[in-house]
């Protein structure tokens, strides 16, 4: 699709137009595909699904695989990874409705959301290019690749209009929420910091370690200067091990704030407190005491799947001593990144300039679609 200024009069306040020249009239919905209907894709297409100023038009799946089941019950357009007609053909044959190849899918989108495995995305780009859609990749992919990258609170306006971006990973979406507030009240930030990982998702048998440690042996790791890609004014390095969990990853952070930050750990609790998207709890007081609980709480709260969209900071793990501030955050990966790619999607298309806006616009969607 060509993304050629075509000046449809409706009248000028019903009108948005993109530095690209598309123009999203009121009324009129976004076209997003998903390709990559993963552990990630499935929950940016309900997320998407649930806003009104989007529509799904179709996610892919590289072969007839369980996954297909779902797209059906939800209503989600089936098709192909791939353009060749056998393996379009082998979703017919599995009972499954397939609607082409992704070049036919991306012939109806105004953008597409990639959820690929990490390092797939790349030799996608040039599809998305030469089709002329926006493109989103996620934190599996190099910010070289990409040349821009994007978290709601760090870098909304720089993506505004941009032809494609990055959301970062989970471990960069997490710190970038509790660490941006921080920089934008102390204007300089220096911080170094230990990344506990789950060893696997829930849903993968392929990856470890199942009883052991494993240190990340590329120090430092990649987790923590990934926040330079939407923030470059925070310093900041990290450490990285995996964990036999399947659950959450935690963050061991110690920052150092300026002279003359005047903050106290109190300030800093209710700076997080004023903050979208992230959850605040005494883990003495409530019983919250590690991951287990965090996530037992979350399925509490009764998003699909028992997501945890919000980073979970412990307040008695909160400790401001003079110029030093320590802290935990505990990050569900599977979801904390999934309302920034909504958020994304209007930057791209240049339709919302205010993250603030967006966030409540998509967090109160997202909160409907699971009658909460
Ligand atoms: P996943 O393996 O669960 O899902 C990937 C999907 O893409 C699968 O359905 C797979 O069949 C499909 N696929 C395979 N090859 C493809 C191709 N060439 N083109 C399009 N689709 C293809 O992976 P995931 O966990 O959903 O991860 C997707 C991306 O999100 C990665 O970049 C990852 O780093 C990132 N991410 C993952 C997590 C997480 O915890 N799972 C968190 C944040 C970001």
């Amino acid at each position: 699709m060509n993304y050629v200024v075509f000046y449809q009069q409706i009248s000028n306040d019903l009108l948005i137009e993109g530095l690209q020249g598309q123009v999203i009239g009121e009324g009129m919905t976004i076209k997003v595909a998903i390709n990559g209907y993963g552990t990630i894709g499935k929950r940016v297409a309900d997320a998407v699904d649930a806003q009104d100023d989007m529509e799904i038009v179709g996610v892919t799946k590289t072969r007839p695989a369980f996954g297909c089941d779902l797209a059906v019950r939800k209503g989600y357009p089936i098709y192909c990874t791939f353009d060749e007609q056998d393996r379009i053909d082998a979703f017919g044959k599995a009972g499954y409705e397939c609607h082409g190849g992704l070049s036919d899918l991306l012939s109806v989108a105004d953008i597409v959301v990639d959820c690929s495995p990490g390092k797939v995305g790349a030799s996608n780009k040039e599809k998305y290019q030469s089709a002329g859609v926006k493109w989103i990749f996620q934190g599996g992919e190099k910010h070289a690749m990409t040349e821009l990258s994007y978290t709601s609170s760090a870098n909304h306006q720089e993506n505004l209009n941009a032809q494609g971006t990055r959301v970062v990973s989970c471990n960069t979406t997490g710190l970038s929420r509790t660490l941006v507030p921080l920089y934008n009240h102390c204007g300089e930030l220096s911080v170094e910091c230990t990344m506990i990982r789950r060893a696997a998702d829930p849903g993968d048998s392929n990856k470890g370690p199942i009883n052991a440690i494993k240190p990340v042996l590329k120090v430092p790791s990649h987790h923590g200067p990934d926040v330079m890609t939407v923030k470059p004014q925070i310093s900041i390095n990290s450490m990285a091990v995996a964990v036999p969990t399947t659950i959450m990853h935690v963050h061991v952070i110690v920052a150092t704030l300026p002279e003359g930050h005047g903050l106290t750990t109190e300030k800093v609790l209710s700076m997080w407190d004023s903050q979208p998207r992230i959850i605040l709890m005494n883990g003495g007081e409530t019983g919250i005491t590690t991951t287990a609980e965090v996530m037992e709480f979350a399925r509490d709260i009764g998003r699909k799947w028992g997501d945890l969209h919000e980073i979970f900071v412990w307040k008695d793990g909160v400790k401001l001593e003079e110029n030093t501030l320590y802290y935990f955050q505990a990050i569900h990966q599977e979801s904390d990144v999934i309302p920034e790619n909504v958020d994304a999607i209007r930057a791209l298309m240049g339709v919302e300039s205010d993250w603030n806006k967006s966030v409540s616009k998509t967090d109160l969607a997202i909160s409907k679609y699971n009658n909460i």
